[in-house]
C-alpha cells in the first residue's frame, strides 16, 4: 500500500510542477545573488567585416548558479524582470560593462565599444539616465564607447521610450534596437526613434546564402539602414560562406560563433585585444 502511495505522487507530479518548483527555487536563490557575486558578464567580439577588425562586444550575462552551474540567461532573466530584481542586476550589468570597457581602454584601445541589453523595467521612473551619466563618469569613459540595446518588446509605452532615447543620444550614448526585422513595427521604430544602429536577427542570418529571395530581403535592409545612416550588426554568423555574402552586401559589422563565441573577459588575450586582427 505505501508502495502504491509513493507511485500516486509520482503520478501528479508532472513537468510542470517541476518547473513551478525550479522557478521558485531560482527565484529565492536570485535574492542575494548579486552579493554573492554569482553573475557573471561573457563578452562576444563585433567585428568590423571590411577590415576583419575587433569593433567593440556585446555584453551577455551569466549566472554561475551553486547547484545548477552556469546558467543562460533565458534561464533566469524574467524571473529577473517579474520579481523587479532587474533593476538591481541591470545596474550592475552596465557598471561591469563600463569597467570592462575601460581596462581594454587603458589596454590602447579607447576606439572599442561594449553593447549592453536592458530591460524595460530599468526604464521605469527616471534613474536609467543618471545611472548612465554617473557610469560615464565614474569610470571616466567616453559615451560612444557605451551602446545601449532596445527590443522593440520594450515599447509598450513608446512616449517613455522615446523621451529616454533622446536623452540617451544627449549624452552621446549609443543606442541600437536589437533583433532587428522580428517585430511588426520595426520600420515605425526607425520613423520615430533616433537609433544608431539596427541589429538584424540571426534569423535574416540563417537562411544565407540562400535563395534569391533571402538575400533580397538582407539587402534591402541594408540599403535601407544605408540611407538613413544607420550602423548595421548582422547577428548569428555562424559560417565562413554567410561572412562572404555579407561582404557582398555591404559588409555589415558581424556578431556570431564564426567570429567569436561569447566568453569571460580573462579568455580574450591582451595582444589579441590590442591588435585585434582576426
Ligand atoms: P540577444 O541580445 O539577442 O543576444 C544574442 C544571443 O545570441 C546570445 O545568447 C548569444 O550568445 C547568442 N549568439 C551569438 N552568436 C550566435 C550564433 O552565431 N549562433 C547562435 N545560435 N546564437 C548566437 P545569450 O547570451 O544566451 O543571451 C540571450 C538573450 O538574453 C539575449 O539575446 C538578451 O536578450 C538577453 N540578455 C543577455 N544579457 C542580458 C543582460 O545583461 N540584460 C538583459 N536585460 N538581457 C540580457
Ligand atoms: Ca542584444
Ligand atoms: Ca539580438
Ligand atoms: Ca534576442
Amino acid at each position: 500500500a505505501k508502495r502504491q502511495g509513493k507511485g500516486r505522487v509520482c503520478a501528479y507530479s508532472s513537468d510542470l510542477v517541476e518547473n513551478v518548483r525550479t522557478r521558485l527555487n531560482l527565484e529565492q536563490g536570485m535574492h542575494g545573488a548579486l552579493q554573492r557575486n554569482e553573475f557573471v558578464l561573457f563578452y562576444q567580439p563585433v567585428i568590423d567585416l571590411y577590415e576583419s577588425r575587433l569593433m567593440g562586444f556585446e555584453a551577455l550575462i551569466r549566472w554561475n548558479h551553486p547547484e545548477f552551474g552556469l546558467l543562460p540567461p533565458d534561464k533566469f532573466i524574467s524571473i529577473a524582470e517579474d520579481t523587479g530584481l532587474i533593476e538591481s542586476i541591470g545596474s550592475w550589468v552596465l557598471d561591469q560593462a563600463a569597467a570592462q570597457i575601460k581596462k581594454w581602454a587603458q589596454q590602447g584601445r579607447q576606439d572599442l565599444f561594449m553593447a549592453v541589453n536592458v530591460s524595460a523595467r530599468q526604464f521605469r521612473g527616471n534613474y536609467f539616465l543618471n545611472e548612465l551619466k554617473t557610469v560615464l563618469q565614474r569610470h571616466e569613459i567616453l559615451p560612444e564607447q557605451i551602446e545601449i540595446e532596445i527590443t522593440e518588446s520594450m515599447l509598450q509605452d513608446f512616449h517613455s521610450i522615446r523621451k529616454m532615447v533622446l536623452g540617451m543620444r544627449e549624452l552621446g550614448v549609443s543606442v541600437a534596437i536589437d533583433d532587428f526585422g522580428t517585430g511588426y513595427s520595426s520600420l515605425a521604430l526607425l520613423k520615430y526613434l533616433p537609433v544608431t544602429r539596427i541589429k538584424i536577427d540571426r534569423s535574416f542570418v540563417i537562411s544565407l546564402p540562400g535563395t534569391a529571395r533571402d538575400v533580397g530581403l538582407f539587402s534591402a535592409i541594408m540599403q535601407m539602414a544605408n540611407s538613413l545612416e544607420l550602423n548595421v550588426t548582422a547577428e548569428g554568423v555562424e559560417t565562413y560562406d554567410q561572412s562572404q555574402i555579407l561582404r557582398t552586401m555591404g559588409y555589415p559589422a558581424v556578431q556570431g560563433y564564426f567570429w567569436g563565441r561569447p566568453v569571460a573577459a580573462e579568455d580574450y588575450d591582451e595582444v589579441w585585444i590590442k591588435n585585434s586582427s582576426v
